[in-house]
């Protein structure tokens, strides 16, 4: 089953590593000062009712409370000849001025800071002729991460625009015409763009989707899930706690399919383990085209312990009603990007059952794909507030973040997902006493 519509990357950026310069340093999952903010308090009642919820059709129109066209964050140039725009679902550009005639600058703001460093951005170029234009891309208070890319049929394929860094400022020319082309950070995904995945996904599978909940401003949480009346032990998958980590959502979608393949492995896998995926936990940060946060302005992948959000207290609370069921989680993997290829995990001697579980399938992964090296960066990290720890503190079983690198080869990453999760299943099936080395 080939399911995931993949954004095509065309030929250049499958060499995307050797292009980049290497001033794009940056990491998500080293903790920033932004750790220390005070959450804002959520009082109990905000919560979502999910009976209520389970009721709302999946194909119902969104009305968001925070209306795109009202927010600071949709931009335009636009004058007779050439329009800039960023009124989209998941656009982003923050200030737009013209500064020349055929010449632009643009001007890219966080949501907050501090604030982790991936300056987002995504708009819509289109003129009234052919032209050649000229745009400046500078972050207020921070760098670049993201080379540019340009999509010139809606979104479906991507290509690496060319661009030039001079100081801070990031420079390219354009070709704008009739046709509108898209300049995005990265590939944009947006919150339709997995209903879609999903919907085709559980067409073709035991997969069921439903709404999980509503997020701050009332978007959808969807869940899938594959449940075997037999089965009482969850693998739990989770993407898109940071908007603009896109690589990771780029490994989700094959790392999922390959699980409900429903390959002879996968049917097995199926009638003994159940599957919980909730692939876009913050819906909110993914339409604003946030760099890191909520809608609160809060990092959920930092709110694991205080649940002062209503994006975590839903996995939480479902979680929770799960074990309150007799139901076991067993283990979770949670998607993110970095500047790397990294999968922080628990260390071996944290104390979790089937301590030797994650080095077994990841040691197995390095051992049968020579040219990728698997990095594992074990660590503990009890009041920092991410996923992998809760799972780990709360249910007492392994949990990684697995991080794709920014520029990391798409064709790649969908090679990584589709072997790490054959060999998870085969790990998670196999007799191998996982307490021993
Ligand atoms: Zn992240």
């Amino acid at each position: 089953m080939q399911v995931y519509k993949e954004p095509i990357m065309k030929n250049s950026l499958n060499s995307l590593t050797l292009l980049l310069p290497l001033f794009f340093l940056f990491s998500c999952s080293a903790p920033k000062t932004a750790v220390e903010e005070t959450p804002p308090t959520v009082s109990k009642n905000t919560r979502t009712d999910i009976s209520a919820t389970a009721a709302l059709s999946l194909k119902e129109e969104f009305q968001p409370t925070a209306d795109k066209d009202t927010n600071a964050n949709s931009q335009s140039c636009n004058n007779e000849q050439v329009k800039l725009t960023s009124d989209f679902a998941a656009g982003r550009m923050d200030e737009c001025k013209r500064t020349g005639e055929y010449e632009y600058s643009i001007t890219l703001v966080p949501e907050n800071t501090p604030i982790n460093s991936s300056p987002w951005y995504a708009f819509k170029i289109q003129a009234k002729q052919v032209t050649d234009i000229t745009i400046t891309m500078k972050v207020q208070g921070d760098k670049h991460r993201y080379p540019p890319k340009i999509s010139r049929d809606g979104n479906k394929s991507w290509q690496l625009q060319d661009y030039q860094l001079k100081g801070e400022r990031l420079i390219m020319k354009v070709k704008a015409s009739p046709q509108s082309v898209t300049i995005a950070a990265q590939e944009i995904i947006n919150n339709q763009y997995y209903v879609d995945w999903a919907e085709e996904l559980t067409v073709q599978s035991a997969f069921t989707q439903s709404i999980l909940g509503l997020s701050t401003q009332g978007r959808p949480i969807y869940k899938i899930e594959s449940r075997d009346e037999n089965s009482n032990e969850w693998v739990v998958i989770l993407g898109r706690q940071h908007p603009p980590e896109v690589t990771g959502a780029l490994a989700l979608f094959p790392f999922v399919e390959t699980l409900l393949s429903q390959s002879e492995l996968s049917k097995y896998f199926l009638r003994k383990y159940n599957v919980l995926v909730i692939p876009n936990i913050n819906p909110d940060g993914v339409h604003a085209g946030n760099w890191r946060s909520n809608a609160n302005g809060m990092d959920l992948n930092r709110d694991w312990n205080d649940f002062s959000q209503i994006e975590t207290q839903l996995i939480n609370d479902y979680l929770k009603g799960l074990v309150a069921q007799g139901q076991k989680i067993k283990f979770a993997v949670d998607f993110h990007s970095t500047k790397n290829d990294i999968f922080y995990t628990m260390p071996v001697d944290y104390g979790v059952e089937s301590s030797y579980f994650v080095r077994h399938w990841l040691g197995e992964l390095d051992r049968q794909m020579p040219n990728f090296n698997v990095v594992l960066r074990p660590g503990n990290n009890p009041n920092l507030g991410v996923s992998k720890q809760y799972f780990s503190d709360q249910f007492g079983v392994h949990a990684i973040t697995y991080e794709m690198g920014d520029n990391t080869d798409r064709t790649k990453i969908k090679r990584i997902a589709f072997k790490s999760a054959n060999i998870l299943m085969i790990n998670m099936l196999s007799e191998t006493d996982h307490d021993k080395e």
